[in-house]
């Protein structure tokens, strides 16, 4: 059986781009967020219909998922694009601008969803050359929402199985030039969760601290001695970032507080640092606040798990995109990323990939242009055919 060439794909992707683009300006205009994103929603089914393919919706969020070449013999492979935006205020002057007060589509997943049912349009016009099933995802809820889980408690994954199938995701990247395709095997982004910590002491007159256990200066200590712990107790080679962001306490300049509080967020890129991370944060936190005779409260709130692509799918996802674009369009990532994504969850039922896509005008250098989670960010929709392509042809070619 041959297969459709690359140029072949990319030429007819090419040649959808008028179609992809009116479908990615039309969410653009129409930013949702969160689990609950009913005209994107709509947007999708009506284009999968369109294409004679069944729009199942989630129950919980407004998913949708359908299945190109049901009947095909061999595994299945998951094909995913998140559909939400961002809770900012959109600053690009683009025609297309949000028309929603508060909301943008600032990290790209509206080009996510036109580049998947791009895909559709490829893989509709191939289904006998399909490998196997290909299952799209579309999903509510990245941005710290967890759709991703919500879509696998939903069932997103049942009736298959994890030996065999395989999972692929793209994500639109403002950094990189427009058709780069950036990846690495092993720790892609890193796991995210968010701790709370208030240090509970007494309050009194800012002149008298002595009948006062004032928390101020022990929540100073701690966030020191977070700095010591982070780099004296965690290997190097299997590292943490760990930052308070937020730090409030006290009222006014002459009442000692009875509490401070502070606020962070920890990222490792490996389960066995993520899970060591709350017991040594809890020590720290205990051990100064006992110093000084105070007490704290804890809360530690998981958000995403680490996003690891499988080194063999990377292989073959590597080789079909140095197929698709070329050598010297293809990176492999020195290092992961620090920031955190809900795809993780899928990939920690079946192995898979996520790759980086580009979008980035080439004669724009690097400096100055506005990235990912910008009120000013643009995404060249020139990288969009490649990334519809890119999809297809993983779908077509990862056996
Ligand atoms: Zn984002
Ligand atoms: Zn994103």
């Amino acid at each position: 059986m041959t297969t459709t060439s690359e140029s072949d794909l990319i030429a007819d992707a090419l040649s959808h781009l008028p179609d992809i683009a009116a479908i990615r300006r039309r969410i653009h205009r129409h930013p949702e967020q969160g689990l609950h994103l009913p005209e994107t929603q709509e947007t999708i089914a009506e284009e999968l219909r369109r294409l004679g393919l069944e729009a199942r919706f989630g129950t919980n969020l407004s998913s949708v998922t359908t299945v190109i070449g049901a009947d095909r013999p061999g595994r299945t492979i998951v094909l995913r694009a998140d559909m939400d935006a961002l809770p900012l205020h959109e600053d690009t002057g683009l025609d297309f601008t949000s028309e929603i007060d508060g909301s943008m589509h600032a990290c790209g997943h509206d080009t996510h969803v036109a580049m998947l049912l791009g895909a559709a349009r490829l893989l509709v016009d191939r289904v006998d050359e399909l490998p196997g099933p290909v299952l799209l995802m579309f999903q509510p809820g990245e941005e710290g929402y967890a759709g991703a889980r919500v879509m696998l408690e939903e069932g997103l994954l049942d009736g298959l199985d994890p030996a065999t199938t395989r999972g692929f995701a793209i994500h639109i990247s403002a950094e990189y030039p427009t058709g780069e395709v950036h990846l690495r095997p092993g720790p892609l982004l890193a796991s995210a969760d968010n701790v709370f910590i208030t240090v509970k002491g007494s309050g009194g007159h800012a002149s008298q601290p002595a009948l006062a256990i004032d928390p101020i200066p022990i929540a100073a200590e701690i966030i020191l001695a977070f700095q010591s712990a982070v780099t004296r107790r965690i290997d190097v080679f299997d590292p943490a970032v760990f930052t308070i962001a937020h730090l409030t306490a006290g009222s006014t300049h002459n009442i000692i507080p009875p509490t401070a509080r502070l606020e962070g967020t920890f990222r490792t890129l490996s389960d066995e640092r993520r899970a060591a991370m709350p017991p040594l944060i809890t020590r720290v936190v205990e051990g100064v606040c006992a110093a000084h005779g105070a007490t704290a409260e804890i809360e530690f709130r998981p958000v995403y798990p680490t996003t690891i692509n499988d080194a063999r799918v990377f292989h073959l996802v590597h080789q079909i995109a140095t197929g698709l674009v070329g050598e010297d369009d293809v990176t492999t990532m020195r290092d992961p990323i620090m920031g955190a994504e809900d795809w993780s969850f899928v990939l920690q039922n079946i192995p898979g990939v996520m790759a980086f896509l580009g979008s980035r005008p080439r004669e724009n250098p690097l400096e100055g242009w506005a990235q990912n989670h910008s009120n000013l960010v643009v995404f060249d929709e020139d990288a969009m055919p490649i990334g519809a392509a890119l999809y297809a042809k993983v779908a077509l070619e990862l056996v």
